[in-house]
């Protein structure tokens, strides 16, 4: 049985609507991405919908917009993919990680507080300190970054479609004048509070890469009920070009992060269909959480209070000692199903340990998650006997996983 980790849900009808489009002239920049914003927009309840070509270029978009400057610092998470802290890198901002909350991995709001609240007194302190990366702390000298140490962000993430404890996140931010950027990249169609994800802070960014909720390939959507906001997405993902008459003009620096047609059209018909695709993703976590709720070493994923739709990106149990989550993957492999560490902390990247000294110990919860989250096959177009399956070779792997 040939199980993959994810797959595209794909029918006739988006395939059709991308060849129509291939038989028109207007491959780019034409009435499919006019009709996606809107769709996506009105479906989420936002008054703008912005196609961009990624979730990430949706997020440093984001970060601009959040007048995010060298050496700013923006409150978010290590528990992601690790998009969401690059795209404050992309300006060289700051990212202050706080660790996260066990049960669901989303960042915790108690932790979001304090650090909002240590780093917006004005002297360099050790209080302030203690929330900044290790190579910028006080007596580290020879770091490139300047730190002006102004906050200006919280980007929270909603990890595994699950929404983060926005409430309180938004509290602080009135509270010290900072703006919110979600990460909504995992989450489109979730709720909190019966409040749809993305529309929470300032701007949410959605991406529909294969293996999200739905896709359009590559490609991403961000939707605000900002006007200056929306203006201001529209010029910098296309050449910093004017928008309207006066306001914007092309002395903006812009990119290129418009999103084609071709994606549009696949977004749209997509979009058209995403009660059916979560509905069916759904149903697949509903057999994995029937066949796995009693195993002793498996955690099935746990939804908190204020998570009134789940929006299910990826199913990820927790292989609770004595098994061990690496050996389970190495078990499960050779039984040919596929299966992710998910996520690697953000922290812990390369990158990040270089850049900014972080190590192992600095989030202790995210770690934690870090080395016993599994993220089983799963899609829309799943099978129940393919779930069956991969539960099967789960429990032998983690039994076997302990023994030695
Ligand atoms: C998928 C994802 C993104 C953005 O992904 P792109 O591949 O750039 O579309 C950002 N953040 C998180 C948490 C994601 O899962």
């Amino acid at each position: 049985m040939h199980i993959p980790m994810s797959s595209p849900d794909i029918t006739a009808a988006e395939i059709d609507a991308v060849n129509q489009v291939l038989q028109t002239a207007f491959l780019s920049i034409g009435p499919q991405i006019e009709a996606f914003e809107q769709a996506g927009a009105a479906y989420v309840g936002a008054r703008y919908g912005l196609g961009v070509n990624s979730g990430t270029a949706g997020l440093h978009l984001g970060v601009i917009a959040a007048d995010v400057q060298p050496g700013d610092l923006v409150i978010t998470t290590p528990f992601s993919f690790i998009a969401s802290a690059n795209s404050i890198l992309y300006e060289r901002g700051v990212p202050v990680f706080v660790d996260v909350d066990p049960r669901t991995g989303n960042i915790d709001p108690a932790r979001v507080a304090e650090a909002a609240h240590d780093l917006m007194h004005d002297a360099r302190s050790m209080t302030q300190d203690r929330w900044l990366p290790r190579a910028l702390q006080s007596p580290a000298s020879n770091f490139q970054l300047p730190i002006s140490q102004s906050l200006k962000a919280i980007l929270p993430v909603h990890a595994f479609g699950q929404p983060a404890d926005m409430d309180p996140i938004l509290d602080v931010a009135r509270r010290y004048g900072l703006r919110v950027i979600e990460d909504a990249c995992e989450a489109i169609g979730a709720e909190y509070k019966g409040r749809k994800a993305g529309t929470l802070g300032d701007m949410g960014v959605f991406a529909f890469y294969p293996n999200k909720q739905m896709t359009t390939g590559e490609g991403g959507l961000i939707v605000t009920s900002d006007d200056e906001w929306a203006a201001l997405f529209r010029s910098l993902r296309n050449q910093g070009r004017d928008v309207f008459d006066a306001w914007l003009n092309h002395s903006r620096l812009g990119y290129n992060y418009r999103l084609d047609e071709m994606s549009a059209a696949l977004g749209v018909t997509q979009l058209r269909r995403i009660d059916e695709l979560l509905a069916k993703r759904e149903q697949v976590a509903g057999w994995y959480n029937a066949r796995l709720g009693g195993e002793e070493l498996i955690e099935i994923p746990q939804l908190a209070g204020t998570t009134t739709r789940m929006s299910w990106f990826v199913y990820v149990v927790r292989i609770k000692p004595p098994a061990n989550r690496d050996e389970v993957l190495t078990r499960l492999a050779a039984a040919s199903v596929p299966s992710r560490p998910y996520f690697t902390p953000i922290h812990l990247q390369p990158f990040y340990r270089n850049k900014f000294g972080f190590k192992r110990g600095d989030f202790p919860v995210t770690e934690y998650l870090g080395d016993v989250s599994l993220a089983l096959p799963f899609s829309g177009v799943m099978t129940e006997e393919q779930v069956d399956y991969v539960c099967q070779q789960l429990r032998d792997a983690t039994v076997h996983a302990t023994a030695d």
